[in-house]
């Protein structure tokens, strides 16, 4: 043994070749933290002093090769001076330079995933070695930061600039045969083949079939570009990755600069350019809110396996089998989503034309699915067969789980959970699609109300990440952890919120939303806020928001959150939406509301700005305000932040975390800010406030609560507060 500590081990095979073994004790994935770090550096260390050393193969023990830093523990760095970052970065630097220059051939077996700092090891060997499950990418980007062990050096110098920047910039996990297609690795074998492979490799090389010292010497030369033919890659890239990232994300585009330098300068001085572009990103606020992020990410994943953990057995946490009452655009889409995700599902209506057009539906997101790559022909065929389409109850006594999806009218939802009730055993779930109506109040029909919870989905199901899982009064644990374990199973992110009109994402929009209408009775251009809106970093706009929604949604879903919450929601007299709603403008479900829609070549709804529109607004138009860029972002900003913070208070939602992540998920919020309270912990508290108070005379939904004020005297923030 040549070296043997907590997460890795070498050994000498009799060959004379070492094999390094990557497995952190005590953990599931192996990752970069500081003692895999340190041991690996004594392991290089070691490695240095075998005489005739004759290779050496880098693998992994578990499923994972490596999933890339820890994040928790690097994040802290982020925070320190520029000088003891720097010295920190330089020292990987050196072990992974260590390792690529090591007086023999280096093979990686990359038997499972190999990302950011994993990745970068690899890129630090000779040879790659990847089995045809693995992936691999450099995903830092995705954080606001950029490669910083090497990375951004070794990969364009492997696969070219071109191929870097897209590696890179965009971040994404790559399969092995994309990995291989572009020179990434150079070998695809089976995962049972990969460490065998890689030894044979250094076979080769030793019986001089392969030159691995000229490889080397390719691979870490600076690169040679005329000064014409530089200009032009990186003017093509910096197009192509400018216009993708935005203006919000600046890493992208600081490691295309960054590249731009080091693929020039030899080993050491590119390190340095790395190193130095580096740590101006991780300084940035934008690296803070999306470090953040992925943190809170895994923290609600987490919560969800907690929660299942503690309420569920094994045998009774899963849903073997589910059903959907009511066919249309949710519950289509709710069975579609089960179907795919390997959960059969019997889908009920009234109508068998809805029942022809679900299933029709759902046909084509399948068929989608194929022509895309994702899913074969068989596998569509098996997942649209596993939709049940009925009009009857006959279907419903072994399903453990129903999610209701009829039209939103308290008493039509109330006799259909009811009659339901009596087709389902005792321990079946129940669960309601609703938007507005109380979880409480629906139970109250029931005769089993422990056994009712809301799982509130948003449109289109299989491509909105959220789901919100609403506990009701009398909601059991296990019915809530169940419905949790249903979302997770259709691949969705679940958060438990507490009942309240709007529950958590409505609840926060519609505020967002009475910003908007009062910026319009003040004759605000609906242009000109959605511009100012997608420029701050929102998908779309509100006014192209609410017409997505629909208007009619809109309009009612409003009026439940005015009575909900009358001292900051209700409005006096008619606003954008109530007009819009009394002239039948639905929005883009009937093709004008405040834009009007055509169909373009692809037969989706293209917006178009109708002239026309503002006379049409004009009733409703009480005063003319100059407003600025500023004044629009605050005066939408301000509300949906102030009511996020309430639906904290108010135990609706259990934490920042979970507060920011449903944002995110829910209502795609700019995820440059981390989240309305990731934002206002950034901008702090105090100096929120006073923001807030420029706007007090606009009414209640502007007025920060007591507890803020208090938080901002103190010099608090929600994230810190929650650690304690
Ligand atoms: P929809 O009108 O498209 O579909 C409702 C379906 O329910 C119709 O096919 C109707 O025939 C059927 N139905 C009516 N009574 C029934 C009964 N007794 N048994 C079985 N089926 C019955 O409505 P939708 O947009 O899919 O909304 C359904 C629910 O989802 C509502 O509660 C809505 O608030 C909620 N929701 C909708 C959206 C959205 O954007 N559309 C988003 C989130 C939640």
């Amino acid at each position: 043994m040549i070296f043997a500590g907590k997460a890795i081990k070498v050994e000498q095979q009799p060959s004379g070749v070492a094999l390094l073994t990557l497995d952190l004790q005590g953990e599931t994935v192996n990752k970069f933290d500081s003692l895999t770090l340190t041991e690996l550096k004594d392991a290089v260390a070691k490695l240095q002093t075998v005489p005739d050393l004759k290779g050496v193969v880098f693998t992994s023990a578990k499923d994972v090769f490596v999933v890339g830093a820890d994040i928790t523990e690097f994040m802290t760095w982020f925070d320190s001076e520029d000088e003891v970052l720097a010295g920190n970065l330089r020292a990987t630097h050196q072990i992974f330079n260590d390792i690529s220059a090591l007086p023999c051939p280096t093979v990686v077996a990359i038997n499972g995933i190999a990302l950011g700092g994993g990745f970068e090891l690899c890129l630090a060997c000779d040879y790659r070695v990847m089995a045809e499950t693995a992936k691999v990418g450099l995903p830092e980007t995705q954080l606001g930061i950029y490669p910083g062990w090497g990375g951004s050096v070794r990969l364009p110098r492997l696969i070219g600039v071109d191929n870097a920047c897209e590696w890179i910039c965009g971040g994404g996990q790559k399969r092995a045969d994309a990995a291989f297609k572009d020179g990434a690795v150079d070998a695809v074998v089976p995962a049972d083949k990969v460490v065998e492979s890689a030894f044979h490799l250094i076979e080769q090389v030793n019986a001089g079939k392969l030159d691995f010292m000229a490889r080397r010497e390719e691979h870490t030369a600076p690169m040679v570009f005329s000064p014409i033919e530089k200009m032009m890659i990186f003017e093509s890239v910096r197009g192509v990755v400018g216009a993708k990232a935005g203006k919000h994300y600046p890493a992208p585009m600081a490691v295309i600069k960054s590249m731009e330098k080091s693929i020039s300068q030899p080993m050491d001085k590119a390190c340095e350019t790395e190193i130095a572009g580096f740590i101006k990103m991780a300084k940035t606020p934008v690296a803070k809110s999306l470090v953040n992020l992925f943190l809170s990410d895994q923290k609600i994943k987490k919560s969800a396996s907690t929660l299942i953990a503690k309420s569920l057995t094994d045998d009774n946490a899963k849903v073997q089998k589910a059903a959907v009452l009511g066919a249309g655009i949710m519950g289509g889409g709710v069975a579609y989503q089960s179907a795919s995700k390997g959960t059969p599902i019997v889908m009920k209506d009234i109508r068998q034309d809805a029942l022809d057009l679900g299933l029709s539906e759902a046909n084509k997101l399948f068929s989608g699915q194929v022509s895309r790559g994702r899913l074969t022909a068989d596998k569509a065929m098996q997942g649209l067969n596993s939709i049940v389409p009925v009009l009857s109850y006959g279907e419903f006594s072994d399903v453990d789980l129903v999610v209701e999806a009829v039209v939103e009218n308290m008493d039509v939802k109330k006799s259909v959970l009811a009659e339901t009730e009596d087709h389902i055993t005792p321990d079946t779930i129940l669960t309601s699609n609703t938007s507005t109506i109380s979880i409480t109040e629906l139970a109250t029909a029931l005769k089993r109300p422990e056994n009712f919870v809301g799982m509130h989905f948003f449109n289109p199901v299989h491509k909105m990440p959220l789901v919100e899982v609403i506990r009701g009064e009398k909601s059991s644990d296990a019915a809530v952890a169940k419905t949790v374990a249903y979302a997770k199973a259709m691949g969705k992110n679940p958060i438990v919120v507490n009942d309240c009109p709007g529950f958590l994402v409505n609840r926060v929009l519609f505020p967002y939303f009475g910003g908007f209408s009062a910026l319009m009775k003040e004759g605000a251009d609906l242009r000109e806020v959605d511009k100012v809106m997608e420029r701050f970093g929102w998908p779309m706009g509100p006014a192209y928001l609410l017409d997505v929604v629909g208007i009619d949604t809109a309009h009612h879903a409003d009026s439940v959150m005015a009575a909900g919450f009358p001292d900051r929601m209700q409005h006096e007299g008619t606003n954008v939406i109530d007009h819009l709603f009394s002239l039948k403008r639905f929005g883009q479900k009937n093709n004008k509301g405040f834009y009007t829609y055509v169909e373009d070549r692809k037969g989706k709804p293209k917006k178009v700005y109708d002239e026309e529109i503002e006379t049409i607004l004009a009733p409703t138009v009480t005063s003319k305000t100059e407003l600025t860029e500023e004044d629009i972002i605050h005066r939408m900003m301000i509300p949906l932040c102030i009511e996020t913070v309430r639906c904290l208070e108010d135990g609706i939602v259990a934490s920042p975390a979970e507060a920011d992540m449903g944002l995110i998920y829910g209502i795609g919020f700019p995820p440059y800010l981390g989240g309305a309270i990731h934002y206002l912990d950034q901008m702090g508290l105090a100096a929120f406030c006073e923001l807030a108070d420029k706007y007090s005379h606009l009414g209640k939904l502007y007025e920060p609560t007591e507890k803020m004020r208090a938080m901002a005297a103190n010099n608090e923030t929600f994230y810190g507060n929650a650690a304690k």
